[in-house]
């Protein structure tokens, strides 16, 4: 076993009290992950509470104990005070502190062990505990696979496999992108044993638009794609009126900034959204193109090879795709096959 998975696992097991932690704007690799840790821990007779820096979307919301974490914007007192008997903090799904934006203020001078286990390129060396493994679909799997090696898979249930499950589908958009290891499958087969239902857990995530979410998507695509063909690139833009206008809601972009790669010969999308003080960005891309490097070298953010995203606070909407459109040729080896 794997030296770091070693220390966890004895950590786990000498400790009462323990907070599971997910990222900012929650995914549904994310909340999976950690609810279906959390469940798991609870099950060891653990004092394990969950905390997000910030509320899920909707689609995400159904998961079983959702309600019962600590969203950290609202309930930062409740949170302190669980903080003061905790003995281990559990990350899931992110790489670096800041990704936990204020749970991680409120923690990084706590006396308190900290953990992650996560699937993204470079994991800060702040974390007392890192179990990291880019090669795999998701965090979901890596947990499963981090249950396994402790032998405590005979503590999943229906509603652990239910988490862990949406974890993966998620985060490869129903086994479309990085799902092309037997490994993911032969877990989600051993997850569906237990009863699941795959296509209701579909339903609930990617069957949950509202009518003015759709009607967004019509207009974004309809009005607002610039394809560069130059560039194999495309990307879409929208403004803070454009969003009010279709009573834009927190989960409502999700998947949008994938649409022009379905187009032929696009490898890299990008989805530049005006928020109130800054630009939300999300990139995606084929093959090897580094949608993480372009990210972290121009706009300080990070993620994956082929997703990835951050935020731009010191430009405007139009000057951070002029400076998007700029870094493309930068990458003509990736973008100009011929
Ligand atoms: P999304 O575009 O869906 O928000 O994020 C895609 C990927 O990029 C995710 O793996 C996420 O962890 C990463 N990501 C998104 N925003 C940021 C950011 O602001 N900073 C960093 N480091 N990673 C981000
Ligand atoms: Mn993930």
């Amino acid at each position: 076993m794997n030296l770091a998975i070693k220390q966890l696992k004895e950590k786990i097991l000498n400790s009462e009290n323990i907070l599971v932690v997910g990222h900012e704007n929650p995914d549904g690799d994310t909340v999976g992950s950690v609810l279906g840790f959390s469940l798991l821990l609870k099950k060891m007779n653990k004092n394990c509470s969950v905390a997000f820096p910030n509320d899920a979307p909707d689609f995400l919301k159904w998961l079983p104990t959702y309600n019962e974490s600590i969203i950290a914007t609202s309930n930062y007192e409740k949170l302190s005070k669980i903080l003061k008997d905790c003995e281990l903090i559990i990350g899931l799904d992110f790489n670096e502190k800041a990704r936990a934006a204020n749970i991680f203020q409120l923690i990084q001078n706590l006396n308190i062990v900290k953990s992650i286990i996560d699937h993204h390129p470079f994991p800060e060396p702040f974390f007392d505990i890192i179990i990291s493994e880019q090669n795999v679909s998701s965090t979901a799997e890596l947990v499963y696979h981090f249950i396994e090696n402790c032998n405590w898979t005979n503590l999943i249930d229906y509603d652990i496999a239910t988490c862990i499950f949406t974890g993966i589908l998620t985060d490869t958009l129903s086994f479309n992108v990085n799902a092309f290891r037997p490994k993911t499958f032969e877990i989600s087969a051993k997850l569906l044993s237990y009863g699941i239902n795959k296509d209701i857990i579909h339903q609930n995530i990617f069957d949950s638009y509202t009518e003015q979410r759709m009607r967004l998507l019509g207009y974004a695509l309809h009005k607002k794609m610039k394809i560069i063909h130059e560039w194999s690139a495309g990307y879409i833009y929208l403004t803070k009126e454009e969003l009010k206008e279709f009573c834009f809601q927190k989960g409502d972009s999700e998947g949008l900034v994938n649409y022009p790669l379905s187009i032929k010969g696009i490898r890299i999308a990008a989805l530049f959204l005006e928020r109130e003080n800054y630009i939300k960005i999300s990139i995606r891309s084929k093959g090897d193109v580094p949608a993480n490097e372009i990210m972290m070298k121009y706009f300080k953010g990070g993620g994956h090879l082929n997703a990835a995203g951050g935020e731009e606070y010191n430009l405007s909407l139009e000057e951070t795709i002029k400076k998007f459109e700029q870094i493309l040729p930068l990458y003509k080896k990736y973008l100009q096959l011929k």
